[in-house]
């Protein structure tokens, strides 16, 4: 464990190894550097117009001003929001109302492979007459942009699709989707939350009209992001109450918070390349060390194009829930797609929509490194993780009869 980004206890007599950066990682120093005055002696209010309150307000734009030219979006085109999942769900329902307002269509389009957050927020839109596409993907999880092309009618409004998914790490050719949405005159967007701190998240490159971003991804705090809404988008806000955002998202705002991800987002593009390199080069050790010492086991995911820190697979004959647990014992802390709902265990969307069947779907496993992580750390998962799943095999009544 790198002594700059501490995690776990340290009493423990085992070190914990955290290989699911994925799902969030920990704060940057600089960053809660950055963020403690805004609780204490800057606590105030940006709207008051006070001294304390002007200088929250300042650090508020100062941190807008940081996103933007990261972005290369004009500051005022930045709404904050208190995350990926609100700013997924202002993106879709505002677009969805405002073409409502206007007589327009009712159509979407998105990808089977999703995000909760946007397959929710267009299955919640239905009851109001919205209908939504869920593009198919290909084995590696890969949207094909002619058949986004194709799914388009005279009533599309909105296509969302993910920059970088967050189970498989495949990363979509956006830039390419962008340009049949505005040749069509559609409205794009694109959670990138997992891409976000890795990607190019130039909004124009991308031809992105909204983006979504979420501060904990990329080593900043929980419960900030953003959404970055192109100026004459056809978009209505979500959250009424007072005037902050200019007017789009009521709600006194998170100051500490919004100073910590512009601290985090400046910190992860200055050493983009260096900061990838060094995941990648740790997750091409787990790739290949662990497909070579575990039989039946296969990559999920684009084999290149997917974001440097992840690594997933399939494990056959295993769940994924109980290789979570055998790590877990040896403090060695992942993620797997399926999850326990009531009972059962439920093989992941996103795998099953990769073409594996149910029962290869529930032995899945990703592994998302950090910059916490080190080369030693990931020779023991490669000492670990084998013998476990073997002994998993081992009482597995499937695996018996191979
Ligand atoms: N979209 C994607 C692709 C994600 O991976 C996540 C979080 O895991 C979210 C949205 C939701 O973000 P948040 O946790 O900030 O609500």
């Amino acid at each position: 464990m790198r002594d700059d980004f501490p995690l776990g206890d340290t009493l423990r007599v085992v070190e914990p190894i955290y290989l699911d950066h994925a799902a969030t990682t920990p704060v940057r120093p600089e960053v809660v550097e950055a963020m403690l005055p805004y609780w204490r002696q800057q606590a105030g209010n940006p709207s008051s117009v006070y001294g304390l309150g002007r200088a929250a307000r300042r650090a508020l734009d100062d941190a807008r001003d940081l996103v933007a030219a990261v972005l290369h979006a004009r500051p005022q085109e930045l709404v904050f929001t208190s995350g990926g999942t609100e700013a997924d769900n202002a993106a879709i329902k505002g677009v969805a109302f405002a073409a409502r307002a206007r007589g327009r269509g009712n159509h979407i389009i998105t990808t089977q492979i999703e995000h909760h957050a946007v397959l929710h927020t267009c299955e919640w839109l239905e009851q109001f007459g919205f209908e939504t596409t869920y593009l198919p993907v290909d084995h590696y999880g890969m949207v094909d942009p002619g058949a986004v092309e194709a799914a388009i009618t005279d009533q599309t409004v909105l296509i969302s699709v993910m920059c970088a998914n967050n189970e498989v790490g495949t990363v979509q050719p956006i830039a390419e989707i962008g340009r049949i949405a505005r040749a069509r005159k559609v409205t794009f967007h694109t959670d990138a939350v997992q891409a976000g701190g890795a990607l190019d998240m130039d909004v124009n490159r991308l031809g992105v009209d909204l983006l979504s971003l979420s501060a904990h991804k990329f080593y900043g705090p929980k419960g900030v992001g953003l959404l970055y809404v192109r100026s004459g988008a056809r978009w209505q806000p979500q959250q009424q109450g007072g005037a902050q955002e200019r007017n789009r998202r009521g709600g006194t705002e998170n100051t500490a918070g919004v100073v910590g991800m512009a601290k985090a987002l400046e910190l992860a593009y200055a050493n983009v390349d260096q900061n990838n390199a060094y995941v990648q080069g740790l997750r091409d050790r787990l790739i290949e060390g662990l497909l070579e010492r575990i039989p039946e086991s296969e990559l999920t995911g684009h084999p290149v194009q997917r974001l440097p820190n992840s690594a997933s697979f399939v494990f056959k004959y295993v769940e994924g829930e109980s290789i979570l647990l055998s790590l877990d014992v040896k403090e060695i802390f992942a993620s797997s797609g399926s999850a326990c709902t009531s009972g059962a265990l439920e093989p992941s969307h996103v795998i099953t929509a990769l073409g594996y069947p149910p029962e290869v779907a529930r032995g899945s496993l990703r592994l998302t490194t950090g910059l916490d992580n080190t080369p030693e750390q990931v020779e023991r998962v490669l000492a670990e993780l084998p013998p476990a799943i073997a002994a998993l095999r081992a009482m597995s009544p499937a695996f018996a009869t191979v």
